[in-house]
């Protein structure tokens, strides 16, 4: 799958920089990662034995800036997924005006399968193979899949040993006592609901017409689908049905995500969550298929799980008017030409979820400068810089006459032209 992922976003480099008339050489610079760097990490497991792992560190490009992007630990890991990742790190940090390049991280492991002192090993194992090719101004790794604030302490650890001085703008996700930024863990929904809100005014003055509440679907109750949840509901849209792994809930009034959420850690899934009788009566509600939640009629769905989760299989069957990618490539590319021609409006992920990339760099800017933002002035500030990226999709989107998805790639490939051919 995400093999595919890498062929399909160099094709769609390749289609943009012919429409931009962008000169090959930049094109093709684009097209391959800078470096691609790959580790053996050998740890001792908790009978004395040596287990052996292996990891991946793309350094995809670095016009922009350093490198950014996150290190994930699953067992499917790739050197293709990672350059993959990479290039589209690329592209997402252009879009979003940062002055970064995209880098991405992975280790083969199933990190369920380790002790806490293995994963703190294996940590630190990788935090030291790659350390001579990070930094504050080389590369700057974050969690991603199943790594997170505690296990980018422990390599922070490791590499600041390594370097022998202090270097928290050496990677962000931190803990927010060890210089983690405010606002970071929902700065991924937060963002994805402000580009919701831009994209509905836009669409009510172009197509005359406005929805008071407009209704949600949301398709993964996690970090991003319940902070996506939550804010949007703040923000007065209406979500009616969310979905985990393990089921799905529909409440046609609209739920109250915070509830949903309490009721998801007694339970342990969102289904069944709400429902009719004086037992469990917080609402009329009831538990769907995490499936038929993608084909819900209403006005935006929320794909925040999995990767291709709308396919050429239920294209067909999403009422949605807009589609917004809060997870990575959970459209699948043969799905867009079936979605474009019921006239479903896309918004692509590295807009839509960007958010988290953003206030990564707020995190990196506080941490050089030792000095710290309250959560007030990161939202602001994040708000102002995803608002800025929308509007320059948008505006390319129109003068282009493309889908935001291919607006998104002319945004971010013109902006490393522009450094390209300033610095060549
Ligand atoms: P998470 O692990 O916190 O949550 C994932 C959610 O998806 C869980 O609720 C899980 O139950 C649900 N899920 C899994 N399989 C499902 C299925 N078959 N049907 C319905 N729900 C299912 O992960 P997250 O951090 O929220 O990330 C979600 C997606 O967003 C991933 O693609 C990730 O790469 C992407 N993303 C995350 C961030 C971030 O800041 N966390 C930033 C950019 C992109």
């Amino acid at each position: 799958m995400t093999d595919k992922m890498l062929e399909t976003a160099q094709n769609l480099i390749r289609k943009t920089g012919e429409k931009l008339k962008l000169s090959e050489k930049v094109v093709e610079e684009i097209l391959q990662p800078d470096r691609v760097i790959e580790v053996k990490l050998t740890i001792k497991g908790q009978k004395g034995e040596k287990k052996v792992y292996q990891g991946f560190r793309s350094q995809h490009n670095s016009i922009l800036g350093p490198y950014k992007g996150g290190i994930r630990f699953h067992s499917s890991v790739t050197r293709e997924e990672v350059i993959a990742l990479s290039t589209l790190m690329s592209l997402k940090c252009a879009v979003a005006g940062l002055p970064y390049g995209g880098g991405k991280g992975g280790v083969i492991v199933d990190p369920k399968t380790l002790s806490e002192t293995e994963l703190e090993e294996l940590s630190r194992a990788y935090a030291l193979a790659i350390a001579p090719f990070i930094g504050a101004w080389r590369d700057i790794p974050a969690p991603d899949v199943n790594t997170n604030p505690k296990i980018i302490a422990w390599m922070l650890d490791a590499y600041e040993k390594w370097l022998g001085e202090k270097s928290p703008a050496a990677f962000t996700g931190k803990p927010v006592g060890l210089g983690g930024s405010l606002g970071r863990t929902e700065a991924t929904g937060r963002g994805g609901v402000v580009v919701l809100s831009a994209l509905l005014t836009k669409l009510s003055r172009q197509l005359r017409s406005k929805t008071n509440k407009p209704t949600i679907a949301i398709q993964g109750f996690g970090n991003v689908g319940y902070y996506f949840a939550k804010i949007a509901h703040e923000s007065g849209f209406e979500v009616v049905a969310v979905a985990d792994s393990k089921g799905a809930v529909y409440v046609e009034g609209g739920l109250s995500p915070e509830t949903t959420l309490n009721c998801k850690q007694e339970k342990g899934t969102v289904a069944g969550c709400y429902c009719k009788g004086s037992v469990c009566d917080i609402k009329f509600g009831k538990a769907i298929d995490s499936e038929s939640l993608l084909e819900l009629p209403v006005d935006v769905l929320v794909p925040a799980a999995l990767e291709n989760a709308i396919n050429t299989e239920n294209a067909n069957k999403i009422k949605a008017k807009v589609i917004i990618e809060m997870a990575n490539g959970p459209v699948a590319s043969a799905a867009y030409p079936i979605l474009d021609k019921k006239g479903i409006i896309v918004v692509p992920d590295i807009l839509a979820n960007s958010g988290g990339v953003i206030v990564s760099y707020f995190e990196w800017v506080q941490s050089l400068q030792g000095y710290w933002w309250s959560k007030e002035e990161v939202n602001r500030k994040l708000e102002k810089q995803i608002s800025q990226a929308f509007d320059a999709v948008w505006q390319t989107s129109q003068k282009l006459k493309t889908s935001l998805k291919e607006a998104a790639f002319a945004v971010a490939l013109a902006r490393i032209a522009q450094k390209s051919s300033s610095l060549f």
